[in-house]
């Protein structure tokens, strides 16, 4: 079973859809750190991996539905993801009514359910929204570094008109702003939903683990620009501070949402309190 959360944030209604866990090699995410130091800050199991979750989201505004990420798709990992369509279904609402779709940026995880196979064909998921990806994002991922992922999720739609390109920060709908976050990839992008003088921030893969809020130097392997995500962090997380906001954050332990605290010059990361899930 997945952990769906569902919060309100002014008169907003965020979701969080919980795509699964499962196991990585922790290593990759502390790419420029000696083995020594970041192993001091967290547990591994033995073979060094930590459990990695895949928090996507789906707001909830007066007039509109909007998906941010679609996860893995039926890239399963033995069960273990591929269910942001399951937590979907529990919110009631139904992905034909999904009017826009948010990509954070054009890594595998994030876009594979994007579509959905259909008669050998692949078809978007949601049918009727219109989905955004940075142009930088897709001039690196189709001319630079091309990925599969991409070629079967991202291509189609592109082709079919679907898939819109933005530059820079822009708002997509009243409240629902894209801001750029450059560094794990060229295009990366974080949404920040503003409703009633309440914040909610979805950072997008700013930071892959909760060390990395108070090491904002500790960069993944994954980052294609890592000189830029220290900036970017640092920006970014005194824009939360200024807004009070609520952080989603896609990998951390389902379902990633927490504050910044300041502790001294920097940060350190609060997962919200919850109450204990039943059933
Ligand atoms: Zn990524
Ligand atoms: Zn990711």
């Amino acid at each position: 079973m997945t952990a769906m959360e569902e919060i309100e944030v002014g008169a907003t209604t965020l979701f969080v859809l919980d795509d699964g866990t499962w196991r990585f090699p922790a290593h990759f995410f502390f790419a420029n750190v000696p083995a020594a130091q970041w192993q001091a800050r967290l547990d591994t199991d033995a073979e060094g991996k930590i459990p990695v979750g895949h928090n996507h989201g789906l707001v909830k505004t007066a007039h509109e539905l909007i998906v941010i990420d679609t996860g893995y798709g039926d890239d399963r990992h033995g069960g273990c993801t591929g269910h942001l369509l399951d937590d979907f279904e529990r919110t009631g609402l139904r992905p034909e009514q999904v009017t826009q779709v948010v990509t954070t940026h054009a890594h595998g995880d994030h876009i594979q359910r994007h579509t959905l196979l259909h008669a050998g064909r692949r078809r978007p998921t949601f049918t009727h929204a219109r989905y955004h990806l940075a142009r930088a994002d897709w001039h690196w991922f189709t001319e630079v570094a091309p990925t599969p992922e991409v070629e079967t999720h991202l291509v189609p739609l592109a082709r079919s008109g679907q898939l819109t390109f933005f530059d820079g920060e822009c708002e997509i709908s009243p409240g629902v702003h894209l801001l750029p976050t450059p560094g794990h990839t060229p295009g990366h992008t974080s949404v920040l939903i503003e409703s009633g003088g309440h914040c909610a921030l979805f950072l997008g893969d700013l930071c892959h683990h909760a060390v990395h809020f108070s090491h904002p130097q500790w960069v993944s392997s994954f980052d294609t620009h890592p000189e830029l995500t220290p900036h970017t962090r640092a920006r970014i997380f005194s824009l939360a501070e200024h807004l009070r906001a609520l952080l989603i954050c896609p990998h951390l332990p389902a379902p990633g949402l927490g504050h910044l605290m300041r502790v001294g010059d920097g940060f350190v990361w609060q997962p919200l309190n919850r109450p204990a899930r039943h059933g």
